[in-house]
């Protein structure tokens, strides 16, 4: 076994987010109607359907499929939710120029990725966002690179902690986004962002495990 990660694996990734979104989409927007707008759902499934048009035929390089899917995100998906994904895929596609997309430069590229929705968001950890998922799988990610494992295995880490820090949104009282105009009262309620967020990295799980 390689251990390698292809293009083509990265494709179906991106086509198992939207599938996986696609099957959440009233979850996603009933999640969004108690602290939001009640668009999450159909802003997410809007932009990855325009998404999955575009990849028909299939980017060469690992650089060109995040820059389209980025740019496509954010120019059809509205809300706070489409700038933010969209740089998240933006901030990918360079950090995989390399020849072979591995457990460690994926796990770069979504640490790169990561840190650009920070950066553009501003949201910290415990602000009841997409970074509560995020952030917690990709240090999930890196320790288990650094015992060993390949792009799956760390797939897997980075699925279950990203799902725990989902969880982890619900007690929290929102800073940042719609919800934070809520004040205390949201409070008890799941965050969508860091529900579809956690569906991101299950997709890159199940696309990595079917492919090992
Ligand atoms: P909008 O709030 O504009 O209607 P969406 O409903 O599509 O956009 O997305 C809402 C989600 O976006 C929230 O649940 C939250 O996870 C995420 N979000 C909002 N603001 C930020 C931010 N500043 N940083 C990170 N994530 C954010
Ligand atoms: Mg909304």
């Amino acid at each position: 076994m390689s251990g390698a990660v292809s293009i083509d694996d990265l494709v179906a990734w991106i086509h198992a987010f939207r599938d996986a979104v696609q099957q959440h989409k009233d979850e996603l927007t009933r999640l969004d109607s108690e602290i939001g707008d009640a668009d999450h759902g159909s802003n997410m499934a809007r932009g990855l359907d325009a998404v999955v048009a575009k990849l028909d035929p299939a980017p060469a390089s690992a650089g060109d499929l995040f820059k389209t899917v980025g740019m496509t995100l954010v120019s059809s998906v509205g809300g706070a939710s489409g700038p933010l994904y969209g740089t998240f895929f933006l901030r990918m596609g360079p950090a995989l120029s390399a020849d072979e997309v591995d457990a460690t430069t994926l796990g770069a590229a979504l640490r790169a990725g990561v840190e650009g929705v920070v950066a553009r968001g501003k949201a910290e950890l415990g602000d009841k966002t997409m970074i509560d998922a995020l952030s917690p799988a990709l240090d999930a990610w890196d320790a288990a690179v650094a015992d060993g494992s390949d792009a799956a295995g760390a797939a897997r880490a980075a699925a279950d902690a990203a799902a725990r820090g989902r969880d982890a949104t619900e007690p929290l009282v929102a800073r940042k986004g719609r919800a934070s105009y809520l004040g205390e009262r949201s409070a008890g309620h799941l965050d969508p962002g860091a529900t579809s967020a956690t569906l991101l990295i299950e997709a890159l799980r199940d696309t990595l495990t079917d492919a090992a």
